[in-house]
């Protein structure tokens, strides 16, 4: 069914309200997403496993019907459209080559299926999109004579040549080799740049959806956690669970409570008091004795400062490169710093520590920042 639409729009891609169930209701695998997709957005869908994003792009793709909500492709409802109807292209973790034809071949065929293009025009889009990915020289190989990398470019090529709305990746470089990933993981950025085409990106890798996305959709449980660039996300986290999952090494978490409202904000962990100004204090709406998760990143921990707030034992100095990673124990409690490479040798161990008070973040009980 399509509708097109009066209302002018810079999306792509509406999704408004998509809700899909399995097991006759018992698996909620997605419920109350909505987003929108520029036309050049790269867009990133990220969560642990079984959060819901594969379920929410295969609603998009149309591989999946959605038991609630719409969802809109240039303004049209596409809901019940089949996959074919939509205007969009996959590449998949799987690569799913045809073994028995050649690069070419592979590439051009979904071309083959479309009736307006000549047969010059379409060799000439097969070119263009191989030397974008610069596999110009492996045409007319067979799949099997390709390493996984050129492989996986040969799918996205079979992707590129249909112009889409939108390509949708669902973890595409998993099974690459780190170093291969990282190199994909750039062309692609570069290629969705050049190309001006949305893209919907899904993994579980914070790091993969730190470097691509103009837009993170963090996702947990079925449901969007929080939107926003990647500064944001990892800056302006709205709950522990968005705070938790970016972030490397993790997030340190104290449990602590509210001990003082009199005079600014006191909230007091095992390990020390912290005094928030009194204007946090007033829009945290807190009172004496509730329970609170205070979250402070590892690079805004300082050891060996000039005043110090508690000691903590050095458990670990990890190199990783220009920063290394210093893992503290104290009174049973673990916490991760960052330091400039070298700047404690791991030997000493007992070092003083403070917190830098502008970037400490308290979560209500139900997981909420409220500061
Ligand atoms: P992963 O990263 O592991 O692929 P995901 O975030 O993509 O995970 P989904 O594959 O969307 O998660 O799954 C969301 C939930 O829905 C899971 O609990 C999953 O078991 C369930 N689910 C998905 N597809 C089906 C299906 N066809 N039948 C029953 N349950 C399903």
């Amino acid at each position: 069914g399509s509708q097109t639409s009066l209302q002018s729009t810079d999306s792509r891609i509406e999704v408004d309200n998509i809700r899909k169930t399995f097991n006759q209701g018992e698996v909620v695998a997605c419920e109350d997403i909505s987003l929108d997709i520029a036309a050049d957005e790269f867009v990133v869908f990220l969560g642990p496993s079984g959060c819901g994003k594969t379920t929410t792009l295969r609603c998009i793709s149309g591989l999946e019907q959605p038991d609630d909500g719409s969802i809109r492709i240039d303004g049209e409802d596409v809901t019940t459209d089949k996959p074919k109807d939509r205007d969009l292209a996959f590449v998949f973790q799987s690569i799913a080559l045809f073994p028995h034809l050649s690069v070419r071949e592979n590439i051009r065929f979904g071309l083959d299926m479309k009736t307006d293009l000549s047969k010059e025009e379409k060799r000439e889009r097969v070119e263009e999109v191989a030397e974008m990915l610069d596999i110009g020289e492996l045409l007319d190989r067979k799949p099997s004579a390709l390493s996984g990398g050129q492989q996986q470019r040969v799918s996205l090529g079979r992707a590129m040549v249909m112009n889409p709305a939108a390509f949708l990746l669902d973890e595409p470089f998993s099974a690459l080799d780190a170093q291969l990933r990282d190199q994909m993981r750039t062309e692609v950025k570069r290629l969705q740049r050049k190309l001006g085409t949305a893209m919907i990106f899904v993994t579980h890798d914070q790091e993969e959806a730190m470097t691509l996305g103009d837009k993170i959709v963090v996702m947990d449980d079925g449901h969007i956690q929080q939107v926003g660039n990647p500064h944001e996300i990892y800056n302006d986290p709205e709950n522990v669970f968005v705070a938790r999952f970016i972030g490397s090494p993790s997030i340190n978490e104290l449990e602590g409570s509210v001990t003082d409202t009199s005079d600014g904000l006191v909230v007091s962990t095992d390990l020390f008091d912290v005094e928030f100004a009194e204007s946090a204090a007033q829009s945290a709406n807190v009172s004496r004795g509730d329970r609170l998760t205070l979250a402070v990143r590892p690079e805004h921990l300082d050891l060996q400062p000039e005043t110090s707030l508690f000691e903590a034992d050095v458990e670990l100095v990890e190199p990783h490169g220009a920063r290394d990673a210093v893992y503290l124990t104290e009174s049973g409690i673990n916490l991760a710093a960052t330091v400039n490479q070298g700047v404690l040798s791991g030997e000493r161990d007992r070092v003083s520590v403070d917190i830098d008070r502008e970037n400490v973040w308290l979560f209500d009980e139900r997981g909420q920042r409220i500061i």
